[in-house]
């Protein structure tokens, strides 16, 4: 029996003509049947969002906060059934999936303690028998758009600072994973998140999207995605200068230096190359290697990528999961293609994986490529699959300007054990979010998230910095 997951408008659940939502391990298997939304679902949306504003952010924010807080409860009492729900509708495995249910719980709880700190400014004034002090205001209505990588997490930090900041919002969920992000919604609606506060609306993101960036109550919007709809949205949205924060792309280096921890740099290089199938917007593409061991470095590379376990995520052992859907495992087989042109047939992989269960999915081998420069498109496009480009440096100084030659910006990491490169890296690197001795992914939730160059636009997400984006100050001078 197939579940039909309904769009959630004004606090009531929406029916309607639906698409499918499928498990990429197994076309065959469908994860749920979700109800296609559509402009006019958009409209309905913003006119309950914004008839709902006044006495969600009239509600004291620690108020907010409680609710919030049971959200994460409803969350973590289910983890294992949603956990289980990701990895079907997503293809990571059952471990990363736990471990992103977590996070959003985690989330959760951060932002609704946000709703007893909330922070503004308070500075003495210049004039006698004056109290200066500035606080902040919640926006109004924010629309959230939301990639299929993370479909947890992501939706989870856009949610939660937005509406402890007591803002109202309508979700608009990857079509290719839209359960998890639906699943939060159930929470909000199960903790008693009063009506017209949270909207859910899945569905075509060039139809939804359009109507929801032009749709007159919105005043902002945060978008997780590809570079060229962000550039769209980011176009569109500044003709009616609609506030916007927008997370795309990545083409990750890790810089490997003579002197690194060789084995732990071979592990976080696999680890940030392949795991979650290279679909991670901080996965590592390019590993930048240091001449004097970079033979070495590659052989043993090689050798742990050919034992990485692929398969369906939810059987124990398996490390790496499927291509989210045919679309991106084409892109995973166009960029092997085009990089077999460059820079000759690959180390290892190169390949859809066939046979057996492998012809229930979309299954590419982990891929490795050695001899890629910077004028290479392999070296310069995000793929967003377990495609890892091997480039040679001379020294460090040629490993940090290598890692720099590309137009986008999001994660970077180093493998060294020499604290002033660490330094000179930490200071030069062009990135938002910089490892040391760590795979370039895996972020925290209590910290800044975001990048520079062309993979990021506007306010940082996450931690204290999320806020920045979701409130405005207003700024009191009293006299007395
Ligand atoms: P995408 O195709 O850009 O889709 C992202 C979201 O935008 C989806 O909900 C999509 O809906 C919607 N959308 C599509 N066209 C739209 C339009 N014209 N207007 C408004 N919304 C529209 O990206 P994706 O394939 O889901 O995700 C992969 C990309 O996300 C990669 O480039 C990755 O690097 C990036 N990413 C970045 C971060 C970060 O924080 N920097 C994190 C994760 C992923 P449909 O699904 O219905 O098309
Ligand atoms: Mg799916």
């Amino acid at each position: 029996m197939v579940e039909t997951f309904h769009n959630y408008i004004n606090g009531e659940w929406v029916g309607g003509e639906t698409f499918e939502n499928r498990n990429p391990a197994r076309i065959s298997e469908l994860a749920g049947l979700h109800v296609k939304g559509s402009p006019a679902d958009v409209t309905r949306a913003a006119t309950a969002a914004a008839a709902a504003f006044p006495e969600w952010s009239a509600m004291p924010a620690p108020a907010r906060g409680n609710l919030l807080f049971k959200v994460a409860d409803l969350l973590e009492a289910r983890l294992e059934q949603l956990a289980a729900d990701m990895t079907r509708e997503e293809g990571k495995t059952l471990a990363e999936s736990r471990g992103e249910v977590r996070r959003s719980i985690n989330i959760f709880r951060y932002f609704a303690g946000e709703g007893s700190r909330m922070s503004g400014v308070l500075t003495p004034s210049e004039r006698v028998r004056v109290h200066t002090f500035a606080f902040r205001k919640p926006l109004g209505v924010v629309g959230l758009v939301t990639p299929w990588n993370f479909p947890s997490a992501i939706p989870a930090w856009k949610l939660a600072p937005a509406l402890i900041a007591g803002n109202t919002v309508i979700l608009k969920p990857a079509s290719a994973a839209p359960l998890s992000a639906w699943r939060i919604v159930e929470a909000c609606h199960q903790a008693g998140i009063p009506k017209g506060v949270v909207n859910f609306i899945a569905g075509s993101g060039a139809a939804l999207g359009e109507a929801l960036v032009d749709v007159p109550e919105l005043k902002a919007i945060s978008f997780t995605g590809s570079c060229s709809v962000g550039h769209w949205l980011h176009e569109r949205a500044s003709r009616r200068r609609l506030r916007i924060q927008l997370e795309m792309g990545g083409k990750n280096p890790t810089i490997v230096l003579a002197d690194a921890d060789f084995n732990l740099a071979v592990e976080n290089t696999v680890n940030a190359a392949f795991f979650s199938t290279g679909q991670k917007c901080t996965a590592t593409s390019r590993v930048i290697v240091e001449d004097t061991i970079h033979d070495r470095f590659v052989e043993a590379l090689v050798e742990r990528t050919r034992n990485l376990r692929v398969g369906d995520g939810m059987k124990p052992g398996v490390e790496i999961g499927p291509a989210i859907d045919a679309a991106q495992l084409q892109t995973d087989l166009d960029y092997i293609h085009i990089a077999k042109q460059e820079c000759g047939a690959p180390l290892c992989g190169g390949n859809r994986l066939a046979g057996g269960e492998y012809d229930q999915g979309y299954f590419v081998e982990p891929t490795v490529f050695a001899g890629v420069t910077s004028n290479m498109r392999l070296a310069q496009e995000e793929v967003f699959g377990p495609v890892l480009a091997v480039m040679r440096a001379r020294d460090f100084e040629d490993a940090l300007k290598i890692a720099n030659e590309v137009p986008l910006g999001l994660a970077a990491s180093i493998q060294t054990t020499n604290v002033s490169r660490v330094f000179d890296y930490l200071q030069k690197i062009d990135a938002g979010l910089v490892t040391v001795n760590l795979p370039s992914a895996g972020v925290e939730y209590q910290l800044p998230f975001g990048g520079t160059k062309d993979s990021s636009f506007g306010p940082k997400e996450q931690g204290p910095a999320a806020l920045e984006f979701y409130t405005d100050y207003k700024t009191v001078y009293l006299k007395y």
